[in-house]
């Protein structure tokens, strides 16, 4: 049976010079782009409401397009064409539907280039940190497309002339939402598993960022999926409570702040769903006197830095333990020598810039030394929002700098006495995404690793991303339901398992289990 066109047939009906979907950007130069409807179907479509939203470049403040700002009608027709794709999707043996998933990886890397000038458009990441966010997605597309050769379910005779087997099961239509900071990235950490395992899905990608899931939809189209088995439905708040409410999802995997993750987990819940909500973060490095002077300041630079802190694995605390100064100059030396604007891009939107600039203000208010400012940068010809690396010292442990998620690029230090004293004000942040070790001495690490209470953990890494087929995830507030939500874990989340007991033949010596 063939269903899946190869990626090169497949090239061919949707990209020539006219196609208007091809982001034709290949610099930070402003351009706009079409608008972003819903994909439902099959098919593109405006909301049913009529509303839209304006899409900014955060590089430029200007907008390149707009979004549709769908209701609870829009996830109705998506839903009513999920379930109509279901049974055939369903039908299809799971080594075929791994085949469409092999075509995204390649059609992905024929793309990559385009894919990454977009996510750099609208979500202001560099070029190359926006490509290494497109690259992680096709990581997670492999283990996907793996997963036929994974998951084949246990089996053993329980008792004399009985078997009994497990498979994992599809749930029907299911759905997940997005944030801003990795708009391929973290909707691949989703579809990959759920429709490996037989789903249908709805993405509500972030209304500020929602072209990298429109681009996932056409290249799901390229690679042969059937219409209605992936939808991608637009909006805000309005959306996620149609799909949290909807009596036909039947699980939502959603990824973005603490206080909407518990929302979203409760809601959800309250509807019977099976639920899986990863929130914020608010990341420790705990660096002590033997710790290498180069590979720390560099790797505690690269973790708080990147993608302008608006990364969930960023570091945001740094704990200096005792006689660290001569790491801590390193590090300042490092961060000054970020390029704003090259190295470094600009915060997502206004409202994320006024909310990084007080906390530095307030903390600078509150008697911290600002080591390095990054309040006030500009980019010459680019009226984005520009903050550039910020590192406060003399962070005391209550102080909002060193608990509350800021999700920008600023390093707070809180200096500590004792490794135990840094440990303590670690697991005392109710938030529990990440923590990293900074030693050159095992034991040391190994004492960190052992009392973090943070679900994933680095020794001389600051951004401890566990790669496929490692499965990501937090701990305390920042993961809100069971299991992680990538690699084998995130099969499980999206399929149920099925336990069948068979007996064929009467046993002569069958036993009360019989
Ligand atoms: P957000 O919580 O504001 O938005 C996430 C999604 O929820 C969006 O699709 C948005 O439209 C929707 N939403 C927003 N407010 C809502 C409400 N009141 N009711 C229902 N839905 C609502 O997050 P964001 O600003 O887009 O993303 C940044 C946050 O995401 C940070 O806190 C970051 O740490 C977190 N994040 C976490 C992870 C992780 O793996 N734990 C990964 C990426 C980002």
């Amino acid at each position: 049976m063939s269903v899946v066109a190869s990626p090169s047939e497949a090239s061919g009906k949707s990209r020539n010079s006219s196609n208007p979907l091809v982001f034709g950007a290949r610099s930070y130069d402003f351009v706009e782009y079409v608008p972003c409807r819903n994909w439902i179907g099959g098919s593109f479509r405006d909301a049913m409401n009529g509303q839209s939203m304006a899409i900014n470049n955060p590089r430029h403040n200007k907008a390149m397009g707009q979004v549709a700002m769908s209701g609870a009608a829009d996830i109705e027709a998506a839903v009513a064409a999920a379930k109509a794709a279901w049974p055939a999707w369903k039908a299809m043996p799971i080594k075929e539907r791994s085949q469409v998933l092999y075509n995204v990886k390649y059609i992905m890397q024929r793309d990559l280039e385009e894919l990454a000038w977009l996510v750099s458009h609208e979500n202001g990441k560099t070029f190359a940190e926006a490509k290494a966010s497109v690259e992680k997605g096709i990581e997670c597309v492999e283990m996907g497309a793996s997963l036929a050769n994974m998951v084949a379910g246990g089996q053993i005779d329980v008792s004399r002339g009985v078997n009994c087997e497990v498979t994992q099961e599809a749930l029907g239509v299911v759905a997940g939402i997005a944030p801003f900071n990795f708009p391929v990235m973290v909707p691949l950490w989703m579809l990959p598993q759920a429709l490996l395992g037989g789903n249908c899905f709805i993405l509500k990608p972030s209304e500020v960022v929602p072209y990298g899931a429109m681009k996932l939809a056409q290249i799901f189209k390229e690679a042969g999926l059937p219409d209605g088995v992936f939808n991608v439905v637009n909006g805000g708040r309005d959306v996620v409570e149609a799909i949290c409410d909807h009596p036909d999802i039947k699980a939502v995997g959603f990824v973005g702040s603490t206080k909407v993750a518990k929302l979203v987990y409760a809601r959800g819940s309250a509807a019977g769903k099976k639920m899986l909500c990863l929130g914020g973060a608010k990341n420790h490095l705990v660096v002590v006197p033997d710790a290498d002077v180069t590979l720390t300041a560099t790797n505690v630079v690269a973790s708080a830095y990147g993608c302008a802190g608006q990364r969930c694995m960023a570091a945001s605390v740094m704990l200096a333990v005792g006689q660290t100064q001569h790491i801590i100059d390193a590090m300042v030396t490092e961060a000054k020598k970020i390029k704003v604007g090259v190295d470094i891009g600009p915060v997502i939107n206004k409202d994320a810039y006024d909310r990084i600039v007080r906390y530095i203000d307030d903390a600078e208010k509150a008697g911290c030394k600002i080591l390095v400012d990054g309040r006030g940068a500009k980019v010459a010809g680019q009226e984005g929002y520009w903050i550039g690396p910020t590192v406060i010292d003399g962070v005391r442990p209550e102080m909002p700098a060193a608990c509350d998620e800021i999700f920008g690029p600023v390093l707070s230090i809180v200096r500590v006495a004792s490794v135990d004293a840094a440990i303590a004000v670690e697991n005392k942040n109710p938030y529990g995404n990440a923590a990293a070790v900074y030693t050159t001495n095992g034991a040391v690490a190994r004492y960190c690793i052992e009392r973090f209470e943070a679900g994933m953990c680095g020794v001389n890494v600051g951004v401890p991303v566990p790669r496929e087929p490692f499965a990501f995830g937090g701990w305390n507030n920042s993961k809100f339901g069971n299991g992680d939500m990538t690699g084998m874990d995130g099969f499980h989340f999206w399929t149920r398992p099925r336990k069948v007991t068979s007996k064929w033949t009467v046993q002569s010596d069958t036993t009360w289990m019989g």
